[in-house]
């Protein structure tokens, strides 16, 4: 599980990104951080990477107190909206390249790419080049790419927000079918009430670096606890 308490983050003097989260996110769950643009849910997808710092408040994933473990060694991964992809580079070699940094041998390294390929259905896709491929492949990739280094706990940051209805609702589907297949925790990032139904076991919904509410998203909507829910759920009447 993923816990945290009392965690606070301000930019500068007058920006309170965060004010006071207290959440427990369970292994196995598809969770959805929800709000409006500017509500922290990616500053509080970034503490919970490492990328960024609470000032105060604790963090610990899988029992363990993080607030002073680097990135690297949170078994966390991240799939952020800009995908971050070597575009030059093939996509066997874009999935390899983290596996290798790590100092996996390359037959290890090969097995891992072959598996998650398999799993994500990527076909002749993993010879070509990145610069080749659509929005859609690429962020399929983006998501591969962090799936191969088998992480406890996926984060991802509005990862189908660049894309068109048709293609975003297919991934949609596939996101939920790899996370249940592998049994993994993510952490979804969106502004998307209607995507935030149809994905999640349990919702959080915030505004102002504030929780709302936390629930399953049918309880959140059939029974909102003050009118921002009510509103940001399309209780418009
Ligand atoms: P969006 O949906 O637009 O991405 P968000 O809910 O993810 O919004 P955050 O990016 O977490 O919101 O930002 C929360 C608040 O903190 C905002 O007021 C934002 O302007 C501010 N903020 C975030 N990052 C920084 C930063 N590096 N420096 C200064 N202010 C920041």
């Amino acid at each position: 599980s993923i816990e945290m308490q009392g965690l606070h983050k301000r930019f500068g003097r007058n920006t309170v990104a965060l004010d006071g989260v207290d959440l427990v996110i369970e292994a196995g769950e598809f969770f959805t951080l929800l709000g409006p643009s500017g509500c922290g849910k990616t500053t509080l997808l970034r503490i919970l990477a490492g990328l960024e710092e609470a000032d105060a408040g604790r963090l610990a994933i899988g029992g363990r107190d993080v607030t002073e473990v680097p990135p690297h060694q949170r078994s966390v991964n991240t799939v952020f909206q800009s995908y971050a992809l070597f575009p030059h580079l093939s996509v066997r070699e874009n999935l390899a390249f983290g596996l290798k940094m790590r100092g996996m041998p390359p037959e290890q390294r090969e097995a891992r790419v072959a598996k998650i390929a398999e799993f994500i259905q990527l076909g002749d896709l993993v010879e070509r080049r990145v610069d080749q491929l659509s929005g859609g492949q690429r962020q399929r990739i983006a998501l591969a790419r962090a799936l191969v280094n088998e992480p406890d706990v996926l984060l991802l940051d509005e990862p189908l927000s660049a894309l068109d209805a048709g293609l975003r609702s297919q991934l949609q589907v596939e996101l939920l079918r790899v996370q249940k297949r592998l049994g993994m925790t993510f952490v979804f990032v969106t502004h998307d009430q209607d995507e935030a139904m149809v994905m999640s076991d349990r919702i959080a919904v915030l505004n102002g670096g504030v929780i709302q509410q936390v629930g399953p998203p049918r309880e959140v909507y059939e029974h909102p606890a003050n009118a921002f829910v009510a509103r940001f759920m399309g209780h418009d009447n």
